[in-house]
């Protein structure tokens, strides 16, 4: 019998409890699952963890096999100096499937200029404003073509926006535009029409959109953040949304969460916030996914989802 350690917040374990314990039992793997303070730490297997749950300190763990981050971010762990087992994120239908659909849902709420139409029904027939653009006519620039950025581009592609991605490294992807390295970035952003970003949260990453950056964009261009709020250095980003350059932005992730009430995004009226809903773990595939890294553990098989630690993602 193996020991797994959840600890995420308290109050999530009754919606992992039916899943994990069936995803579990589904490996084969006789295990019992214990919420901490309920063991000797010393006896733990594996620990489900997320940044907002009890453990913080992994130096009492000393039989832990791997740490299984529910989150697809690792931001606040990466650089935990007690943590010497390897380090799991999520990557799962549930997070993908959130944030491709938050990811289009903003993107065609751009294209087809939703605010303006639902603030127009005042009794005016508006039929002489033009043939609206398709989505080919579109070009729509990813930030990040990782396991979420490269669905959500893919997505994109599929509905017929000209879409465009940067990464870090080099990619060849079918339907997209493939961009990377800092001339990449410029020529990414001086063509996003509506730009998306699903970047992780790391040093090369903090302030990426600042006001050398932003003032790239195309006049009146869009952004969608649903990657981490360090990103984008706000003062730089409430200046071009003043100054008009940037025409409108819808955030999911700030420095600082709940994104304190007096923050001037919330009263922006260019500036849709987003509570980071864009993409939840879910328990139901979150656990496949935990449940399959555990059985990799004690088959000696390599981990799913493993985090370069000095890469930071
Ligand atoms: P991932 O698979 O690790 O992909 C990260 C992507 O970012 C990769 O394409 C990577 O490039 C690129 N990248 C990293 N650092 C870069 C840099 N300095 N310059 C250029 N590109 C860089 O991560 P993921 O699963 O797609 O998730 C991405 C992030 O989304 C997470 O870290 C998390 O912060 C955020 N997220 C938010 C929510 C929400 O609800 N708002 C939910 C889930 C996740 P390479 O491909 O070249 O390595």
């Amino acid at each position: 019998m193996i020991r797994i350690l959840f600890a995420d917040k308290p109050e999530n374990r009754p919606r992992y409890e039916g899943p994990l314990t069936r995803a579990i039992a589904q490996t084969g793997i006789v295990a019992e699952i214990v919420q901490p303070g309920e063991t000797d730490p010393a006896s733990v297997d594996y620990i489900v963890y997320s940044p907002q749950g009890p453990v913080q300190d992994f130096t009492p763990f000393t039989r832990a096999k791997a740490v299984l981050n529910l989150w697809a971010g690792v931001e606040r762990v990466v650089g935990n100096e007690t943590l010497t087992q390897p380090l799991c994120r999520m990557v799962d239908l549930g997070l993908e499937r959130g944030m491709v659909e938050y990811v289009t849902g903003h993107v065609l709420r751009y294209h087809l200029g939703l605010d303006a139409t639902l603030a127009a029904q005042d009794g005016v027939w508006r039929h002489d404003t033009g043939v609206p653009p398709l989505a080919r006519d579109r070009s729509v620039v990813m930030l990040g073509l990782g396991a979420l950025g490269r669905t959500c581009a893919e997505a994109l592609a599929g509905l017929g926006f000209k879409v465009t991605g940067w990464s870090r490294t080099p990619k060849d992807i079918s339907g997209i535009d493939c961009l990377s390295g800092p001339d990449g970035l410029h020529a990414a952003l001086a063509r996003a029409e509506i730009l998306v970003s699903i970047l992780p949260d790391t040093p090369g990453t903090t302030n990426l959109l600042n006001s050398e950056t932003l003032a790239l964009l195309p006049e009146g261009a869009r952004i969608i953040n649903p990657g981490r709020g360090t990103l984008i250095d706000d003062d730089a980003l409430l200046a071009a949304l003043d100054a008009g350059r940037v025409g409108h932005a819808t955030l999911d992730v700030f420095r600082v969460e709940p994104l304190p009430p007096e923050h001037p995004y919330w009263a922006h009226p260019k500036v849709t916030v987003t509570p980071h809903i864009a993409a939840e773990s879910r328990a139901e595939t979150a656990s496949e996914v935990v449940a399959e890294n555990i059985r990799r553990g004690e088959a000696g098989e390599p981990f799913l989802y493993l985090v370069d630690r000095s890469r930071g993602y």
